[in-house]
């Protein structure tokens, strides 16, 4: 493996595949797979990651913004692509690159089908989103009818999907509150179906769902963060490897004496003669503030270094008393060892953010292992 000569998020397809051969297992072989790659994909590359999911087999692409989508389709990919979040401000480009939007309001629908029609679209295909719970977007069952009635009006539109989303699929604490939302998915697709006269695809599992609810697995899944190899759960990790490493390298070595202070507002200050490193990484690059003063740290030769003072906008300083180390020497901030979910654990916080959090200022780097 390349050492890093700078900062560098390292994106393994390799561990990619294995991620999704290793989902996709426990799915009934007609199940499909639409694979997740919203927001860079999760931070790492999204062009790479579906270039390496469409020879595996995979159905469908989802992106949040129709932004997101054209990268995809300007890098020749040609899978279906839905658009979690469309606006109405990107119905034109979502028309121009054959991107499917998820419609998850009356008016949503009313003005797409306005638009389809004026550009003279037939069957365009839409995909409708159900608020079974999360109350973040969604029809609900109460809207059905308003839905088939409108979209029998026109032949500008089909539904090729009908979808929910788990608020707490990876808390099983939270057991009978997915089950109530699942029933509520149940309930609300049979009567689509009944009212729109045909089967739309169905689908309501993220990665965790996939683990936890096999059985509500319908005609597809979706799965972002179990591609990025993690799964939730600490036994799902086991089998999953993070696609994604995060590394830098060493600028500078420095001997603080006992009473100096290290970085801004003099945060650190040094008890005794301690070592510094000067890595050229800060919270411009996706290291929160958050990790300052010894909460977050690095690993140089697989120790542990804690990161002193305050987070720079491009750099860290990180304590190596103990480590043998020079200048240039490689950094891991996380990928296997740690990983982005035990790093993201000591502010609180999930691998989702920080995983999404690395700047586009970033090099990526796709390898294989
Ligand atoms: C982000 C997202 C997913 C992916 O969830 P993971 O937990 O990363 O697998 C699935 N569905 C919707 C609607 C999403 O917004």
């Amino acid at each position: 493996m390349s050492k890093a000569t700078e900062t560098l998020l390292e994106i393994d397809l390799t561990a990619l595949a294995h991620n999704y051969r290793y989902l996709t297992a426990k799915l009934k072989p007609t199940t499909k797979v639409l694979a997740v790659v919203k927001a860079y994909g999760y931070g790492s590359d999204a062009v790479a990651m579906a270039k390496e999911l469409v020879p595996l087999g995979v159905d469908y692409f989802a992106v949040a913004y129709a932004s997101e989508g054209e990268v995809l389709r300007n890098a020749a990919i040609e899978t279906p692509i839905l658009v979690l979040h469309p606006l109405p401000a990107n119905f034109e480009p979502i028309i121009n690159r054959c991107l499917e939007p998820s419609i998850y309001s009356r008016k949503m629908l009313t003005d797409f089908i306005a638009f389809a029609e004026g550009k003279q679209q037939k069957q365009y295909p839409i995909h409708l989103k159900f608020n079974t719970g999360l109350n973040r977007l969604g029809f609900t069952e109460s809207d059905i009818s308003f839905i088939a009635e409108t979209v029998a009006k026109t032949n500008s539109v089909v539904v090729k999907s009908a979808f929910s989303h788990l608020a707490a699929s990876e808390d099983l604490s939270e057991k009978p509150f997915t089950q109530q939302q699942l029933d509520r998915f149940r309930s609300i697709s049979e009567k689509l179906s009944a009212k729109l006269g045909y089967k739309p695809l169905l689908h309501t599992l993220n990665t965790s769902g996939i683990v936890n609810y096999p059985e509500a697995q319908y005609d597809m899944v979706r799965t972002g963060i179990g591609l990025q190899g993690f799964g939730n759960s600490d036994e799902e990790n086991k089998h999953l490897i993070p696609i994604a490493t995060l590394k830098t390298v060493i600028s500078q070595i420095h001997t603080i004496e006992a009473g100096e202070t290290v970085g801004y507002n003099r945060a650190f200050s040094a008890s005794e003669v301690t070592k510094t490193a000067t890595l050229p990484i800060g919270h411009a690059d996706g290291i929160s503030r958050a990790f300052g003063n010894g909460k977050g740290w690095v690993t140089i030769h697989g120790r542990k270094a804690p990161i002193v003072g305050n987070v720079c906008m491009d750099m860290i300083m990180v304590d190596i008393s103990e480590i043998t180390c020079e200048e240039g020497d490689e950094v891991i901030v996380f990928g296997k060892n740690p990983t982005a979910e035990k790093l993201s654990e000591s502010i609180n916080s999930i691998p989702y953010e920080l995983l999404t959090a690395v700047s586009q200022r970033v090099k990526r780097v796709v390898c294989r292992k």
